[in-house]
């Protein structure tokens, strides 16, 4: 018996709404709040089309302010709360779990709106006041972060004794039909993958040109496509938990296409995150982009091929011999679409995020404090991570490529 509250109804929010009406002995009221309440009140009537028996109660929320939140937390009194907003109201639904005595989970790290700049270092923060509440707060429970996270702790507990070397494959092999879109909040998005590279390497972060690292890596059942070494934010968390690693990067897979958008996008300012007045109006060009780039949570219906993401690890296995482990899930966008309406890259965050919350109530993830999934038991996640759409495979002693 557990109440649950969802913040945000983008694609995220919608997938996890899905299927955490599809879990029904463990989430027994469902409640969907974001900024356009018409948004919610959508994906609530198709869950209740597909779902028959289900309601979802929905409510408008602006998660900038804390007041509004600490009022809806008190009307609705959730268990935990799940975070798909965006990571700029990560602080403010903490204090406001932390004020109205609720439980914490999200997807993405803190990032301030004026700085395009992302590390956990704000929400880690927060421990103290959460573990002196008796509350619990999970960070970073989308597949990256997340599920690599998991698969990184289910390595370094089942097969390696000294972890040294990680490499996270992010894939999308999808192919929406469009010129250019993003698969996530586009500002967010291209906040992301247009920063400098960053990895960790010998006890100390290495940086690069954006995009300068890169080759072919062959994806399972897809193929090779060419990869490009970004910073991404589990990096942090896990040279912190897993200090044996020499090395850990994070690669994705971007098109050419992509690329030369993203390049143009850039060259002419409208990446930029500062205001500009326009017809004696500030706005700012990376918010203005985004309502005109297509909606990530309208690319499903013609969406073709699969993603795939995985961690590819070296070490000394358990009897202190070398091993090489990777282990990947691959997702169907088209599969994606048909159970919830959504594409791949918002199921793969939104299936986690929905089992992690479930991981909670259950009560096997739940400890007073902040902390990262990988602090967590990472077999119990994983078992339900095949039964609810995101199997998992594992390959042992083959090239790793990186
Ligand atoms: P969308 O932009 O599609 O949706 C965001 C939702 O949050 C919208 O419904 C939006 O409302 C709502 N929102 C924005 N600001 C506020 C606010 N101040 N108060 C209340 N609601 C608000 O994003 P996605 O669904 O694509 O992504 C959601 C989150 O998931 C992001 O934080 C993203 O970084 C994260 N993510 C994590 C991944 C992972 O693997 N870990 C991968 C992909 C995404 P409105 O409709 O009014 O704009």
């Amino acid at each position: 018996m557990s109440k649950i509250l969802i913040i945000g109804a983008g694609g995220v929010g919608t997938v996890v709404a899905h299927k955490v009406a599809a879990n029904p002995e463990q989430f027994t009221e469902i409640m969907l709040a974001s900024r356009t309440v018409a948004k919610c009140n959508a994906v609530a009537d198709a869950i209740g089309t597909r779902y028959g028996n289900r309601k979802i109660e929905t409510a408008q929320v602006n998660a900038d302010h804390v007041d509004e939140l600490v009022g809806l937390f008190n009307r609705f009194r959730p268990e935990i709360v799940i975070n798909v907003a965006l990571p700029y109201q990560d602080l403010t639904i903490m204090d406001a779990c932390l004020a109205a005595g609720v439980n914490y989970l999200d997807t993405a790290n803190y990032e301030p709106p004026e700085e395009a700049k992302f590390e956990y270092k704000w929400q880690w923060d927060y421990h103290d006041r959460f573990k002196e509440a008796g509350l619990t707060a999970i960070l970073g429970c989308g597949f990256d972060p997340g599920v690599t996270s998991v698969f990184t702790a289910y390595a370094a507990k089942h097969y390696f004794k000294e972890l040294q070397y990680l490499d996270i494959v992010d894939c999308n092999a999808g192919d929406h039909g469009k010129a250019f879109a993003t698969n996530f909040n586009p500002e967010i998005n291209i906040r992301e993958v247009t920063q400098k590279g960053k990895y960790w390497e010998d006890g100390q972060w290495v940086y690069t040109e954006p995009h300068a690292i890169h080759k072919p890596l062959h994806y399972p059942h897809i193929g090779a496509k060419e990869s490009y070494v970004i910073y991404h934010e589990e990096l942090e968390s896990l040279v912190k938990h897993f200090p044996t690693l020499k090395r850990a990067r994070f690669w994705m897979t971007f098109s050419q296409e992509y690329l030369t958008h993203l390049r143009v996008i850039q060259n002419i300012g409208m990446a930029r995150i500062d205001p500009v007045l326009y017809n004696g109006v500030e706005i700012v060009p990376i918010q203005f982009l985004k309502a005109v780039l297509p909606d990530p949570g309208t690319l499903g219906e013609n969406y073709t091929g699969n993603t795939s993401i995985g961690c590819r690890l070296k070490g000394l296995d358990k009897s202190g011999n070398p091993l090489t482990y990777y282990i990947y899930n691959n997702c169907s966008h088209a599969e994606a679409f048909k159970e919830t309406g959504a594409q791949g890259v918002s199921y793969t965050t939104g299936v986690p995020a929905m089992i992690g919350a479930m991981m909670f109530v259950k009560g096997l993830w739940r400890k007073p404090g902040v902390f990262n999934v990988e602090e967590f038991d990472p077999d119990p996640f994983l078992e339900q991570l095949n039964i609810q759409g995101l199997p998992w495979h594992e390959i042992i002693n083959e090239d790793l490529e990186v």
